[in-house]
This record gives structure tokens, sequence and C-alpha cells, in this order.
């Protein structure tokens, strides 16, 4: 396994629409476990494709968050909100593609997800609480929408100047 380089906005491969996953080959399983390396180590609790700058629907998450509780990775091939609550839940979000930033977004409170797992086994389940924010959060970054997207165009404006200088600053350092 290895860690791949995480695409900070402003990237059009983060505005754009990912590819369904036609074959979930060794390539695929691979990229998997690179991506949940990577989300691990950032560290983050979720990561999709185009975020390490492959235009493929997968993603991967982990929102198991309290101390001492057991790692749960979820990898999912082509997901897709399959029932979304009329209730709604405010959350504060971040993206490792958009780092130090948090804002709050309002999404459905519950959602039952389909995808296909690493075996291409079908699976369905229903998340709730930070896992239902969370897969929400990734499968937007499958059809090339960011949680900023959802805040008024001041702040998103504001918050992309902040993120130019940010890739400026870190250029600079590398170079
Ligand atoms: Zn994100």
């Amino acid at each position: 396994m290895s860690t791949r380089p995480i695409l900070i906005h402003p990237d059009p491969r983060l505005n754009t629409a990912a590819d369904p996953v036609a074959e979930i080959g060794d390539e695929m399983q691979r990229l998997a476990e690179d991506m949940l390396e990577t989300m691990y180590r950032a560290p983050g609790i979720g990561l999709a494709a185009p975020q390490i700058g492959i235009l493929q629907r997968l993603i991967v998450l982990d929102c198991a968050k309290d101390e001492g509780s057991p790692p749960s990775p979820i990898t999912m091939f082509n997901p897709q909100v399959v029932w979304q609550s009329d209730d709604l839940n405010i959350h504060e979000e971040g993206c490792l593609s958009i780092p130090e930033t948090f804002a709050e977004v309002t999404r459905p409170a519950e959602v039952v997800v389909q995808w296909t797992d690493p075996s291409g086994d079908p699976k369905e389940d229903r998340f709730s609480g930070l896992w239902a924010t969370c897969v929400q959060h990734e499968i937007d970054h499958l059809n090339g929408k960011l949680f900023i997207d959802y805040l008024k165009p001041l702040k998103r404006q504001l918050i992309t100047r902040k993120m130019k200088k940010l890739k400026r600053e870190r250029s600079r350092a590398a170079g």
C-alpha cells in the first residue's frame, strides 16, 4: 500500500463527474487500499477517488471516531443514494481537498446507499449521524460537487481565494 497526493481546491478534476467503475479487478482493489491508507494518514474520515485525481466512482470512509473504537473502513464502488429522509441534519463539514476550512452544511439526516464492495458483491445499508453526512459528502465528490458549493457565493469565493493562497505557499515551500 502507498499514499497518494491529495488534490487541493481549486482543481478542475474536483469539479468533474467521475465515471462508473466497469470492473473491480486487482488494480481497483489496490487503488481502494491506497485510498484508505491516504485517508487514515491525512487523517480524514472519507476520501473519494477524484480527490487523488482519479475520475472513477470509488469512495472510502471510516467514521468510527470514538477513541479506542476499532477501524471500520467501508469501500464503495459505484455508490448510489436510493432513499433519503425528509429529516435534515446540520453538520460542520471539512474536506481533505479544502484544508483547515469548516462550514455548516444541511443534508438529509438519514440515507440508504447501494454500492458494490471490493469482492464485487452488491451491498445496501442505512446511514445516520456522522456516517450519513460523510457518505453524502463523498458521493458528491463523484458528481464534481464540493461542500462549499452549498455555501453562499461570497463565502465560497473567500474560501477559494484562501485555498489559492495556500497552494501558492505550498508550491513555494516545495520549490
Ligand atoms: Zn471532501
